[in-house]
């Protein structure tokens, strides 16, 4: 069990917690100090100390041996990253998380201005899409978010090389991206959040985790976290517990924000939490056209990246299999899925629905096509189809992040998005 002080809503926290408070923005300041390599790779602190959980057997909090630059991954690589590496791009709060820690986004290029003169709703039941997008109906907005769930990795770091690139031509590594540029410029308007749940990023303190073979169970446990008796919480038997009450947890896990809320999973309707209501918001201002909701969550038996289909509306259905298909040909192409069978594995009939949420809420809020990318890890290893071992290092991790976002922009460029989609007249 963790002493009551872990549970201790914010308001409540003591001076001592505080103090502690000043403490790590003092140390911050210090490892600013460091060269540009470790700055940008961060350690666990953040804006406000995550809560303690002592339990959780040393073992699972250990780091993979030699994490490389460019996995930047942490809330403190992150910031520290948006803070020095970005001049393009625009850097904007959006919200403040449950546990009081800003939701930081980066935002490129001209915003649809003025606006519609019909809800969403509205401008569905006049089939007029125009109606609700307003004068700019045909600028193209496109949306990348990572770590809804806070212990997925490796889309920051897609995001962050992602930032990269459109600030430098290059990722992290040095490796240049001409057709991610050529992309992103016939986009009008791009809006990156690498970390929407900041608060459950901030409680996995690893930039990237140990290695663990062909056992995914620790992973897990840093994601949907574990009971007090050390017993796995898992997927999807978590989902049955929103909001998750941590004092019966061991670890809660990177999955909830601090008020307990899987943020995929939220009461949409109702009582929105505050990770939720600014994705809303940013929605409602932006009106994108196209949102990647990017997780790392990979079906073990065919470890590879996979887009899932949404609950959405049926007449979004052939935008999304056009995207579907020209994410996973490209995929295919680049050697990163179970077969180089086109017809196979760029077939949108083959996907997953894993029903109502975050991007069917979205979706009926804004009218945006919102889709999950799922990753495989850089924690384990999976099979293909024939049970051979997979294993994706993390340089393959991020060129597939990266594949994804160009072709997605491509899809989005040459497309035109949601008014020619599904417009209406
Ligand atoms: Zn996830």
């Amino acid at each position: 069990m963790t002493g009551p002080e872990s549970f201790r809503p914010r308001h409540m926290r003591t001076m001592k917690t505080d103090d502690l408070r000043v403490l790590h923005k003092w140390l911050s300041v210090l490892l600013l100090g460091c060269g540009i390599g470790t700055r940008l790779a961060g350690g666990g602190a953040s804006d406000s100390p995550p809560r303690v959980f002592p339990n959780v057997p040393q073992d699972y909090l250990r780091e993979a041996d030699n994490p490389p630059d460019f996995w930047v991954s942490t809330v403190d690589g992150v910031t520290s990253f948006l803070g020095g590496r970005v001049h393009r791009g625009t850097v904007a709060v959006i919200g403040t998380s449950a546990g009081g820690r800003p939701i930081r986004a980066v935002f490129y290029g001209r915003a649809r201005n003025g606006r519609g003169t019909t809800t969403f709703s509205g401008a569905i039941g006049a089939g007029a899409m125009r109606a609700y997008f307003g004068p700019d109906f045909d600028r193209k907005v496109y949306v990348a978010m990572a770590s809804v769930h806070g212990g997925e990795f490796e889309g920051i770091v897609g995001l962050v090389n992602l930032l990269s690139v459109l600030e430098t031509g290059n990722d992290l590594r040095g490796r240049p991206w001409p057709e991610v540029v050529a992309q992103a410029a016939r986009i009008d308007r791009l809006v990156v959040i690498p970390i929407v749940n900041v608060d459950g990023r901030a409680r996995v303190p690893l930039r990237m985790e140990a290695f663990r073979g062909n056992e995914s169970r620790i992973p897990e446990y840093l994601n949907t976290g574990g009971w007090s008796d050390g017993g796995l919480i898992g997927w999807p038997a978590c989902k049955a517990y929103i909001p998750l009450d941590f004092s019966r947890t061991q670890f809660p896990g990177g999955y909830p924000n601090d008020n307990g809320v899987n943020l995929m999973h939220d009461d949409f309707f109702g009582s929105r939490q505050p990770e939720t209501q600014a994705l809303f918001d940013l929605a409602a201002r932006e009106r994108p056209d196209l949102i990647l909701n990017l997780h790392t969550g990979a079906g073990a038996n065919d470890y590879y990246t996979r887009m899932h289909v949404p609950v959405m509306e049926e007449a979004l259905r052939p935008a999304f299999n056009g995207l579907y298909r020209a994410v996973h040909t490209a995929l295919v192409h680049g050697g990163f899925q179970g077969s180089s069978d086109l017809a196979v594995e760029a077939d949108p009939g083959r996907t997953t629905s894993f029903g109502f949420n975050l991007d069917s809420a979205l979706d009926f809020h804004c009218g945006a096509l919102s889709v999950v990318v799922e990753s495989p890890s850089h924690g384990y290893s999976g099979k293909n189809q024939r049970g051979d071992v997979v294993r994706h290092s993390a340089d393959q991790l991020l060129d597939q992040q990266l594949l994804v976002q160009q072709e997605a922009m491509r899809y989005l460029a040459d497309t035109g998005g949601r008014a020619r989609w599904a417009g209406g007249k």
